[in-house]
């Protein structure tokens, strides 16, 4: 192992991975969630649409942002801790049990807290940290040091793999290894017209040097609403590619009005479009699947093959 993954290695290929169960749904390296929900909470009504398509579609997770890191400082920045009770109530309400939310410092781990405490715990919050503070050490450690709710680590756009990993052993090394590492994509030009250059060829690298289930976020990294020629968005694609290559969740940027939303307007899919993303991602994930099945013919075949030979020679 070229870095020092002491919690998050996978220091033998047969060693059992990070799996966990919580709020009552179980992640691993072999199972697949799909995380669709609002960028970044706007109105209660828009959440609510939301929340109850999501339900209509038997999903019980979802994104949805209330501390938003903007680049520029006159850009929307998210509603806060105003909207917590308001949006764990709604998540409750139609059955969301886990609810991924970015957190940029360690107060809003209290907020959040305060929030589920306040409402009764109607749903389960994943803290999710940013791709801006994937080095934010102090923030790495603090969301390690509390046991309460698993960590959606995502890789930082500017920085090597490794480097993004070590953030992950940040958390763990404090206690808290419920860990998904979050593939969205790296900040370069040479990703262009994408947003950000799609690196989901690392879910089984990922997989390979650590324990941790890999989310991708095609999302972010696409940032757009192009389609080929076929008509099926750029979004659809990657994200198909991630699943494919075993990704165990998905983080998808979704609003009932697109064009309405706050944050990355360009790159959400719409409530309509929800059950036709979920069946294309089935089929991804059957292919995936039907790809397992394929290798471990091939491996048994390999292995019968000279036993096969060697009692043909004997027979001779
Ligand atoms: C997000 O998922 O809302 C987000 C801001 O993602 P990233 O940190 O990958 O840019
Ligand atoms: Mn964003």
């Amino acid at each position: 192992m070229p870095i020092e993954l002491r919690i998050l290695g996978r220091h033998q290929a047969d060693e059992h991975d990070v799996g966990f169960t919580y709020s009552g749904v179980t992640f691993n390296q072999h199972n697949l969630h799909t995380f669709a929900g609002v960028n970044a909470v706007d109105t209660k009504e828009f959440l609510a649409q939301t929340f109850a398509c999501l339900q209509s579609h038997g999903q019980v997770c979802a994104r949805m942002g209330a501390y938003k890191p903007r680049t520029s400082p006159y850009s929307f920045q998210g509603l806060g801790k105003e909207c917590l009770p308001w949006a764990f109530e709604l998540a409750g309400k139609y059955g969301i049990k886990v609810i991924s939310m970015e957190v940029t410092r360690e107060a809003h781990v209290d907020e959040i807290n305060e929030a589920l405490h306040l409402t009764g715990k109607p749903t389960g919050v994943m803290l999710q940290i940013g791709t801006r503070n994937t080095q934010n050490f102090e923030l790495l450690k603090a969301v390690g040091r509390q046991h309460e709710h698993p960590i959606l680590l995502k890789r930082g756009f500017g920085i090597t793999l490794d480097e993004s990993l070590m953030a992950a052993e940040y958390c763990a090394s404090e206690g808290n290894s419920q860990i998904i590492f979050g593939l969205r994509g790296m900040k370069t030009n040479f990703g262009d017209p994408h947003r950000n250059l799609v690196d989901f060829g690392h879910v089984p690298v990922v997989h390979r040097l650590t324990r941790m289930p890999v989310c991708v976020d095609p999302s972010h990294s696409v940032g757009a609403r192009g389609a080929s020629p076929e008509g099926i968005l750029d979004v659809f694609h990657v994200a198909a590619q991630g699943v494919i290559a075993g990704a165990n969740m998905l983080l998808v940027d979704m609003h009932p009005v697109p064009k309405k939303s706050l944050v990355d307007a360009a790159q959400a899919i719409s409530l309509e479009e929800l059950p036709y993303f979920l069946e294309d991602m089935g089929i991804a994930r059957e292919a995936y699947e039907k790809r397992v099945a394929l290798h471990q013919r091939v491996v048994a075949e390999r292995a019968a093959a000279p036993a096969a030979a060697a009692a043909s020679a004997k027979a001779a």
